[in-house]
């Protein structure tokens, strides 16, 4: 197996403390990374022109330029016109959404989020336009094309295995159908459709398809071409490519469609581990008797919308320095606790959906109930828990709500958001204790204790 290559990710902000932060919460969030930053748009544009970097984010005001002026410049660089540069903005700003495409934004991140949801999307950015990583069947005889077509790979660091027979390539592609383990796999092919020898590139995709049974997402197939009649072009189609490219090679419209053809291969990748995964994941967590996260992904968006559900509350249940009860007494104990937690859930919301969230963390949607109840049950959850010692082990747990007639109209992950933001809070000042996200944001519940004895009586 080859290495993971390294990403190399550059930051561009004024302040040196965000830059600090991002570079931080980029490092934690992934591996083999490498996190440069540049204090200035000019700066960003000097390190852009001497490194290959895979992504770019900005603010959006910087001291010479701003982030749409620096994203055009990119774009209009002849190294860096296909990295994608992400605006980090303090406010969806109308002016970002209008004029951001035109400058080549390639997406944004609302700081209002926070650093832990910027992490997150970082990754799962990455993840997704990893496009332009592959393994390259390539099938070409012709010396001049296939020279262009090596420059532009290996310009874009993809590799590729070259032959210029198309019997060599069918004996290599029916190893890898009988043994896929023993050969480092093709992403796709390109092939020229006229090859040398018995069997041409139209045979061979035809083999492909027909014979080892490869759909065009399992291994797409890209043919070049120099016949401009459609005749030619029908003909590529029917045999089963997946799109053409005509000769002599244009270096951009090369790289669009091989670019295209690889995200289609990685997306289906993707798909099909998920697939697997999922076999794996039963509907209800083994350790704790609560429902799992796949359950909440399939359902929790029906039940936050059901008429009869509202209003909706969503909580997130985190236990307090589970780590230390880990450490000192041992992960059967932790596991024991968990089970404990899950098992008092179960109890205390017997019609509602409660899920493990997380290791230690328990995410609960709760039907048809308003504040002045919910309120009240909660704390009284929190106490319970406080005195409840599973396993014989003090703890305590933190818990972030959110209702939905306070945030309506969200999806559930956005829901759940809030609920972790008021976490967030609770944790933030001591632990122990319930914090609500309200429209101005997260706050203590009225119900705790210590704001209860400043009620007058
Ligand atoms: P905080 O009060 O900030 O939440 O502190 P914490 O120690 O609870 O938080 P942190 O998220 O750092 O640690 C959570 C720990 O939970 C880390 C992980 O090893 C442990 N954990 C996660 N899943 C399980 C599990 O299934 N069993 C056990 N025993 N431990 C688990
Ligand atoms: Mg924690
Ligand atoms: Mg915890
Ligand atoms: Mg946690």
């Amino acid at each position: 197996m080859t290495e993971e290559p390294l990403t190399r990710i550059l930051i561009v902000d004024t302040s040196a403390l965000t830059r600090e932060i991002l570079s931080r919460i980029i490092r934690d969030e992934l591996d083999n990374i490498h996190v440069a930053s540049a204090a200035s748009g000019e700066e960003a544009l000097r390190m852009l022109g001497e490194q290959r970097y895979d992504l770019v984010t900005t603010a959006l005001l910087l001291s010479d330029m701003d982030g749409l002026a620096l994203s055009r410049a990119i774009r209009d660089s002849h190294t860096n016109h296909y990295t994608p540069v992400i605006v980090v903005s303090g406010d969806a700003d109308s002016r970002l959404l209008r004029e951001g495409f035109e400058a080549g934004v390639t997406d944004y991140f609302d700081k209002s989020n926070g650093y832990k949801a910027f992490g997150a999307f970082i990754k799962s950015f990455i993840q997704r336009n990893s496009g332009l990583t592959g393994h390259i069947l390539f099938i070409e005889d012709s010396k001049t094309s296939a020279a262009v077509t090596f420059g532009v790979l290996e310009k874009h660091g993809l590799t590729y295995t070259h032959t210029n027979s198309a019997e060599k390539a069918y004996e290599m592609l029916a190893k890898q159908r009988l043994t896929p383990h023993d050969i480092e796999p093709f992403d796709m092919v390109i092939s020229d459709f006229y090859t040398i020898g018995e069997m041409t590139g139209g045979d061979l995709l035809h083999a492909i398809r027909a014979k080892f049974h490869y759909s065009q997402q399992e291994l797409p197939v890209l043919v070049l071409t120099s016949a401009d009649d459609q005749e030619t072009q029908v003909e590529i189609f029917h045999a089963g490519a997946n799109d053409f490219v005509a000769k002599p090679i244009v270096e951009e419209i090369l790289l669009a469609r091989v670019r295209a053809l690889l995200l289609i291969k990685h997306q289906y990748d993707a798909l099909k581990q998920q697939t697997e995964d999922m076999r794996w994941v039963a509907v209800t967590d083994s350790l704790t008797g609560v429902r799992s996260k796949r359950y909440l992904v399939d359902n929790g968006e029906t039940f936050l919308r059901a008429e009869a559900n509202q209003p909706v509350w969503g909580m997130i249940i985190d236990i307090d320095h589970f780590k230390n009860i880990n450490d000192t007494l041992g992960h059967i104990t932790g596991d024991h606790v968990l089970a404990a937690l899950g098992k008092t859930l179960n109890e205390f919301f017997p019609d509602d959906m409660v899920v493990r969230f997380g290791g230690e963390e328990f995410s609960v949607l709760v039907a048809h109930t308003n504040a002045d109840e919910m309120l009240p049950r909660i704390e009284k959850l929190r106490r319970h828990i406080e005195a409840l010692q599973p396993a014989g082990v003090d703890i305590t747990i933190s818990i972030g709500l959110a209702g939905s007639e306070d945030h309506p109209n969200l999806y559930v992950s956005d829901f759940l958001m809030q609920a972790d933001k008021a976490l967030y809070l609770a944790k933030e000042t001591g632990r122990n204790r319930v914090c609500i996200a309200t429209p101005e944001g997260p706050q203590l519940s009225p119900w705790h204790e210590a704001k209860l004895k400043q009620l007058p009586a």
